[in-house]
Formats: structure tokens, C-alpha cells, sequence
């Protein structure tokens, strides 16, 4: 015989399966601040290399007054060694050759055994829901194995995921496209045109066609789709790719916005090269909207050239800077050289620039009322610091999501202007870079800072983003709403699956003998 009755609803327990990568870590924090904040359980499945950069954000979380469900970041061993990677090389920012960035994605899906293990052991709650990363498909079989619901976190804009998909639809990316050849992209609004070798992001290089087919085999099978973006962004978008994938979509962002006090924002992915403090203090003493920033993210390598061209453009272009070069960049001799002693790029710069080498901490930075514009490589969570802090920007894309983004920043947005990459640029070849003048980058500072109408036009759009970003995750807003929805959407799915008595109140079932 088969009863009935109603059990109180408990508290969902989301488990989060991040890339170990720290553009996809720490929109993963953000998700979980958001979730325990509205008193969901949540466990972020990492390693102990990438447990130790994030223990400072999860610290803060915990002890935050507004964090009320459970949260636990659950740490597996990454099988390095046997993918021939080494020892401790647990983020794709540790990749020591391109090459090996396939080792690392196989390495990564080892995990299938022990997450499912891992997850059969938690108690108190059980795991309700998985939200695994587009590049964690391998997720999709342990949801399978244990009966979870499973959603897909995608990292970039929707527009590109919308882009990918109806390109991958209709034929028009894959071996034998002409990488250079551009097309409309059928489906997506604003008539978007983009180069063949532009819409696959990461899969425009060889040999990622395995991981490519797992990705989107993950994506068709999953129960739906989390993105970090909001309606007024990309709202439109949103529907189309909702609509071609026949899936909810729980666009939830800016999730940069979900640590709101600027202190929340220190310890973001790591810790910073820089005194934040001491960056602060230098920042106030600019005016308003007068300092140019220049990053390009936690994987894009510029070479040695390039940085020197850079730095020369910005002292070129006038407005006060802060420049940040990765330690593996100041590592090379040559840009050593360049910025360091008397007479050194740093040394003629003093008053007007400060270069950070290594982790900045961009956050706190970009929010700062004296910064004023952004030279970004476009990795989707820079281009939303950047819209949340109402920035113009200085797009300078070089391989993955980051072109498609920039299309939306530059086409649709208009807050942006291109520095003229050709490209896509690939992560596997780093000697694909296609170098950009002084010259060049002088003439787009100046564009984004020296004012005129169009700048004002992009300044006023851009004010427009971060005022309708921040009505976005306020209560009521529509990214609110979203997280409402997916607050919902683990009993939803089973109230689906018939294990509910339509009224919304879910049962549970009971064999007697
Ligand atoms: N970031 C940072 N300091 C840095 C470089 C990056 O805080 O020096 C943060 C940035 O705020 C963003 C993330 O790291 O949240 C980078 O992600 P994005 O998608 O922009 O680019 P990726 O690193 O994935 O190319």
C-alpha cells in the first residue's frame, strides 16, 4: 500500500561543482553567499590548493550576520600526478604550458568517484540540487547516479552560451568553417555578426572536441541553466536561450554584487599583491572618475612586449593609472628591466601610476569613485565589475567567451570601445598575440578619458547598468526573483517528477507491507 502526507519543507542544500579556475571560484563564492543568505544549505566542492586561496572569503561568509544557512567548502584530492601535471596544480592559473590545459579538464572529471562518494556521506541535510559548471560535466553523472536535479552554472555572458548554442544548431562552427568568414547568428537578438572562429570560445583550437561533446551532452541533459547576468542586461537574450533550450533559465546576476560592503571584497580570490589600504589612500587622492585601470584577468599572458607597449601608451594618454602585470609577465627580464630602478617605467611614473605585480584587488578598485574607466580582457566577472561600478570600457579580448563578450560591451551596451584585436587569440599558443601599438592604446585611453560626446554617451549608459544592476539583486528586483526561483526549484523538481500533490506541498511516500 502506498500513503501519503506532507513533510515541512527543509531547507534545499545546493552543492555547488565549480571549475577550478578563479573566474569560475569565485562567482561560486558569490552563489553561496547568496543561497546561505536566504537560508539554503550549501557545499562548494574544491581542493586544497584552491580551499586555502578561498578560506578567507569563506571565513568572512560564515561569520557574516547575513549568512544564515549552513555552508562547508569540501575539499578532494586533485589527481595531479597522473594526468602528468604537477604536484599542487589545482587551478588552470597553474598550468605551467597550454599544452596540458586537456591533462587538467581530465584530471578534473577523476573527481566523478569521489564527489559521488562524498555526497552519498552528507547528512543533515542531503544534497537536494547540483549546480556544476558548464566545464564540470562530468557532474552530470553523478546527479544521475544519486537522483539529484541538476542545473548548469555558466560563466560567460548569455549571449555567448546563446551565440554557441545556435551556431552549434545550425552547423555553422566546427571543422571546416572558415575562421575568418562572419555571420549572423540565427535566434540571437540584435542581429549580432561574429567570426567563425570567434562564437566557439575555447573550442575554436583542436582537440577539445571531446570535452566540447560531454559539455553540451551535460547541458541538453541537465534540468536547467544558472547564469550571472540580469534582465536588464541581457534579458532579451536570456528568453531566446531559455526558449531554444527548452530549459528554466535563473539569470541571478551581478553576482559580484552579493559581498556589498567593499571590506567583503578584499580577500576575492586570493590575496592581493598590493596594501589595499595603501591603494585606497592613493586612489582618494585622484579625482573623480580620473584613474584608468588595465588588467586582463587571472589566465591571459601578455607578453613582454606588449606590457611595455601598454604602459608607454598609458603614460602617453595622461590620466593617472593602475596598471596590473602578472608575476609570471614581471618575471621576464625584459619587462623587469623596463619598470624597475632609476630612470625605470615605475620610477618616471610615480605621481601618476601605480603598477600592482601579481593578484589586484580589482573589486575594491573598480568601485572606487576616482576610478573612471577600464581596460579589460573581457572575462564575463570583469566586464560585470566593470558594469557594476558604472564603467566605460576598453575592450581587449584574447581568446574563450571573452570576444562574444565583447561584442556585447561594444555593439549592444555601448559602454565599451575596441582596441582592434583581430583575433580570437589562442590560450594554446601564446605566440598567436597580435601586438597593439602605444600609439594605439594611447588613442583609446584618450577616447574612454579625455571626454567629448560619445565618452559622455558611454558614461551615462554605463551609470545606467550599475543603477538598474544594483535594482537587480535588491529585494523584489528580477535577480531576486530568479534566486527565488531557484531556491524552489529542487522540491519544483521533484513536485514535477509527480512526487507532489500539485498544490505545491510536497509528499513523501510510504511502502507498507
Ligand atoms: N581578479 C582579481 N584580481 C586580479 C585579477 C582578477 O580580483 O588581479 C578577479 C576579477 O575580479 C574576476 C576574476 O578575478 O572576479 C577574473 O574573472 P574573469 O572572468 O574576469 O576572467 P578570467 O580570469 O576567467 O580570464
Amino acid at each position: 500500500m502506498v500513503t501519503s502526507g506532507s513533510v515541512p519543507s527543509a531547507p534545499p542544500h545546493f552543492v555547488l561543482v565549480p571549475l577550478l579556475a578563479q573566474g569560475h571560484l569565485i562567482p561560486a563564492m558569490d552563489i553561496a553567499a547568496l543561497l546561505t543568505a536566504r537560508g539554503a544549505a550549501v557545499t562548494l566542492i574544491t581542493t586544497p590548493v584552491n580551499a586555502a586561496r578561498l578560506r578567507p572569503l569563506a571565513d568572512r561568509l560564515v561569520a557574516s550576520s547575513s549568512h544564515s544557512g549552513p555552508f562547508r567548502l569540501a575539499e578532494l584530492p586533485f589527481p595531479a600526478a597522473p594526468f602528468g601535471l604537477p604536484e599542487g596544480c589545482e587551478n588552470l592559473d597553474l598550468i605551467p604550458s597550454p599544452p596540458l590545459y586537456l591533462s587538467f579538464f581530465r584530471a578534473a572529471a577523476a573527481l566523478r568517484g569521489p564527489l559521488t562518494s562524498l555526497l552519498r556521506s552528507l547528512q543533515a541535510p542531503p544534497p537536494s540540487c547540483l549546480v556544476a559548471d558548464m566545464f564540470s560535466p562530468w557532474a552530470a553523472d553523478v546527479a544521475a547516479d544519486l537522483g539529484l536535479p541538476r542545473l548548469v552554472f555558466h560563466g560567460p555572458s548569455c549571449l555567448t552560451v546563446l551565440s554557441f548554442l545556435s551556431a552549434q544548431r545550425h552547423g555553422l562552427i566546427g571543422p571546416g568553417a572558415a575562421a575568418a568568414e562572419p555571420f549572423e547568428i540565427p535566434g540571437v537578438p540584435h542581429r549580432i555578426t561574429a567570426t567563425r572562429a570567434e562564437v566557439p570560445g575555447w573550442f575554436n583550437v583542436p582537440a577539445f572536441e571531446e570535452l566540447l561533446r560531454s559539455i553540451l551532452e551535460a547541458e541538453a541533459a541537465a534540468d536547467g541553466v544558472v547564469l550571472n547576468t540580469f534582465e536588464f542586461l541581457e534579458g532579451d537574450s536570456a528568453a531566446a536561450y531559455g526558449a531554444m533550450l527548452g530549459k528554466p533559465v535563473h539569470c541571478i546576476g551581478p553576482l559580484c554584487l552579493s559581498t556589498k560592503d567593499s571590506v567583503g571584497n578584499v580577500g576575492r580570490g586570493g590575496d592581493a599583491a598590493v596594501d589595499t589600504g595603501r591603494c585606497v589612500e592613493w586612489l582618494a587622492a585622484k579625482n573623480p572618475r580620473s584613474v584608468i585601470y588595465v588588467s586582463f584577468g587571472s589566465l591571459t599572458y601578455v607578453p613582454p612586449k606588449q606590457v611595455i607597449e601598454i604602459g608607454e601608451g598609458l603614460a602617453a594618454a595622461g590620466a593617472p593609472f593602475v596598471f596590473v602585470i602578472k608575476k609570471s609577465e614581471v618575471a621576464s627580464p625584459e619587462v623587469a628591466q623596463w619598470l624597475s630602478g632609476e630612470g625605470g617605467f615605475e620610477d618616471r611614473n610615480k605621481e601618476k601610476g601605480m603598477v600592482i605585480r601579481g593578484w589586484a584587488p580589482q573589486a575594491v578598485i573598480l568601485s572606487h569613485p576616482s576610478v573612471g574607466g577600464f581596460v579589460t580582457h573581457c572575462g564575463w566577472n570583469s566586464v560585470l565589475d566593470g558594469v557594476t561600478a558604472g564603467l566605460p570600457a576598453i575592450c581587449w579580448p584574447h581568446f574563450a567567451d571573452q570576444f562574444m563578450n565583447k561584442r556585447l560591451v561594444v555593439d549592444v551596451l555601448r559602454t565599451g570601445v575596441d582596441v582592434g584585436i583581430k583575433g580570437p587569440l589562442s590560450y594554446v599558443d601564446p605566440n598567436s598575440v597580435q601586438l597593439v601599438t602605444r600609439q594605439e592604446v594611447e588613442r583609446a585611453v584618450r577616447s574612454v578619458m579625455d571626454g567629448g560626446e560619445e565618452a559622455e554617451e558611454r558614461r551615462q549608459k554605463a551609470a545606467k547598468l550599475a543603477e538598474e544592476a544594483r535594482k537587480a539583486v535588491e529585494e523584489g528586483g528580477s535577480s531576486y526573483r530568479d534566486l527565488d526561483r531557484l531556491l524552489q526549484f529542487p522540491s519544483q523538481k521533484y513536485c514535477n517528477a509527480a512526487y507532489c500533490n500539485g498544490a505545491g506541498t510536497l509528499l513523501y511516500l510510504t511502502i507498507a507491507g
